[in-house]
């Protein structure tokens, strides 16, 4: 019982000693600078990142952006395989683009990375292909409100690796 009490104690002190310190670092901080300027430029940009791995899977099925931002999606593969066994991209298709056809001429596009030329005007953007280790970021424009879909297009990915990006 006692050892309880004295945790409490310990609890409360770091509390009041947290509080104390943000209250010191707001008064200090306000002074104007040129900081507002790019905290305004950076608002219209949305960061989101999903990452693959090893088992052939994405780490979200969902991905949702509000329409009239800027995108910067990062793909990250969390695995160890090179990317000539597991390779992995995103790719974004236009509404209305069947996945599985699109998927099926993919698979034949290796030397531009499974992204078909003959299917460039159905992709709205898309990721090179990394393998374990390795990132790679992009920007485009959020597309207006709806639901799309995203695949990997890596032979024979596409089933397990493929999920919603909503715009509201
Ligand atoms: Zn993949």
């Amino acid at each position: 019982m006692k050892k309880l009490i004295y945790s409490f104690a310990v609890v409360a002190f770091f509390l009041t000693a947290c509080k104390n310190s943000s209250t010191t670092t707001a008064t200090e901080s306000t002074t104007p600078t040129e900081q507002p300027a790019a905290a305004v430029a950076d608002a219209n940009v949305t960061e989101v990142s999903i990452s693959g791995d090893d088992q052939m899977k994405f780490d979200t099925d969902e991905i949702t952006v509000k329409a009239g931002q800027q995108v910067r999606l990062t793909l990250v593969h969390t695995g160890k395989l090179p990317k000539e066994g597991m390779g992995h991209n995103w790719i974004l298709l236009k509404d209305g683009v069947d996945l599985d056809e699109f998927a099926g001429e993919a698979m034949k596009a290796k030397d531009t990375d499974y992204v078909p030329a003959s299917r460039e005007g159905d992709i709205i953007a898309h990721t090179k292909v990394i393998g374990g280790g390795e990132s790679t970021t992009i920007d485009f424009a959020a597309p207006a409100p709806g639901t799309y879909q995203f695949l990997c297009s890596f032979p024979g990915h596409s089933g397990m690796m493929r999920g919603h990006f909503i715009v509201e």
